[in-house]
C-alpha cells in the first residue's frame, strides 16, 4: 500500500477500463487479455484482470488453479453473494491481480434475464471497488451477449483482436453496431480503442492482403502493433504463464509489450 501511495505521486493514476471483445471465437482475445495486462504490468502499472468467459481461459492461463476460485469467482460477485474484493487473486507478476470465472457463468444470462438493470450491473460493482488499477482489463467470451454488453458498459475503451484471415472483418460491422447502441444508450464516453491484428503470419500472402485491406478499410482505428502468430505464445498457457514470463525474448513477447506501449502513449 505504502510503495502504492509512494508510485502515485510520480505516475498519473489513469484507472481505464478497456474491454477486450469480438463476438468471433479464437481470434486472440483471450490471448490478448493475459499479455498485455502482463505488458502493461511490467511497466510498473497495477492491473486487474477480469476474466469475463466462462470458459476461463485467462484464469487458468495465468496458472491459477480451479480449486483456489471454485466456490468464489466473477459469478458469485456478479450475482452478489460476495464482493468483488473478495474474488481478486494474485498472480505471479506483484503489479497484475485477476479475477478469476468458472463454468458457472453460463447460467447467468438467463438467472438474469428478468433483472432490471441487468446491463450495468458489472459498472456498479467496479465503482463501488474499493482497491485502485491504473488499468483494469475485461477478457469477453465469443459472444455479444449478457457479458459483452455488461463490459462494454464498463468499460472506457474496447480493443477488438482480428485475425489476419480471409473472414477477419466478418462481423465487425455488427459488433461496431452493438457499440454504437451501448454508447448510446448506456455508456456515452465508450471508445473504440483499436482494431489489433492478431496471428499475422509473414509467409502467408493472404496475411499480408487482409491486412492491407483493414487498414484501408479501418485506417487509423487499427493500431500499429501487429501480433505475429507465435508458437511460444500459443505454448505459454499450458505452462500457467504469459508470453513475459515464459519466453521474454520471443516475437511475441516483443509484440505485445510494443502494444503496451503504443497504448500507454496514446493516453500520454
Ligand atoms: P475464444 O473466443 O474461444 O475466447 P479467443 O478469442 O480468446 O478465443 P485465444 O484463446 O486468445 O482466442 O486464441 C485462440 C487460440 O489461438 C489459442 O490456442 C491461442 O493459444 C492461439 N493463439 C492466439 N494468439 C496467437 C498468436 N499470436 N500466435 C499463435 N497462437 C496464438
Ligand atoms: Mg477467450
Amino acid at each position: 500500500m505504502g510503495q502504492r501511495i509512494a508510485r502515485n505521486t510520480e505516475v498519473k493514476l489513469m484507472n481505464k477500463i478497456i474491454c477486450i471483445a469480438n463476438q468471433k471465437g479464437g481470434v486472440g482475445k483471450t490471448t490478448t487479455a493475459i499479455n498485455l495486462s502482463a505488458s502493461l504490468a511490467a511497466a510498473d502499472h497495477k492491473i486487474l484482470l477480469i476474466d469475463a468467459d466462462s470458459q476461463g481461459n485467462s484464469s487458468s492461463g495465468l496458472g491459477l488453479e480451479k480449486d483456489r476460485y471454485e466456490k468464489a469467482n466473477f459469478y458469485h460477485a456478479m450475482i452478489g453473494q460476495i464482493s468483488l474484493e473478495s474474488v481478486i487473486l494474485p498472480t505471479a507478476l506483484p503489479n497484475l491481480e485477476v479475477i478469476p470465472s468458472s463454468q458457472d457463468l453460463i447460467g447467468m444470462e438467463v438467472e438474469f434475464v428478468n433483472l432490471e438493470n441487468r446491463e450495468v450491473r458489472l459498472r456498479s460493482l467496479l465503482k463501488g471497488l474499493n482497491r485502485t488499477y491504473d488499468f483494469i482489463i475485461i477478457d469477453c467470451p465469443p459472444s455479444l451477449g449478457f457479458m459483452t454488453v455488461n463490459a462494454l458498459v464498463a468499460a472506457d475503451s474496447l480493443i477488438v483482436p482480428l485475425q489476419c484471415e480471409y473472414y477477419a472483418m466478418e462481423g465487425l460491422g455488427y459488433l461496431l453496431n452493438t457499440v454504437k447502441l451501448v454508447k448510446a444508450d448506456l455508456n456515452p464516453s465508450l471508445q473504440l480503442g483499436g482494431i489489433l491484428l492478431t496471428m499475422f503470419d509473414q509467409r502467408n500472402s493472404l496475411a499480408h492482403r487482409v491486412t492491407e485491406d483493414v487498414r484501408k478499410h479501418l485506417g487509423n482505428r487499427v493500431y500499429q502493433t501487429v501480433i505475429p502468430r507465435n508458437v511460444r505464445l500459443s505454448e505459454c498457457p499450458s505452462h500457467g504463464q504469459p508470453i513475459i514470463l515464459y519466453d521474454i525474448k520471443s516475437r511475441g513477447a516483443i509484440a505485445y509489450m510494443d502494444l503496451a506501449q503504443e497504448i500507454l502513449r496514446g493516453i500520454k
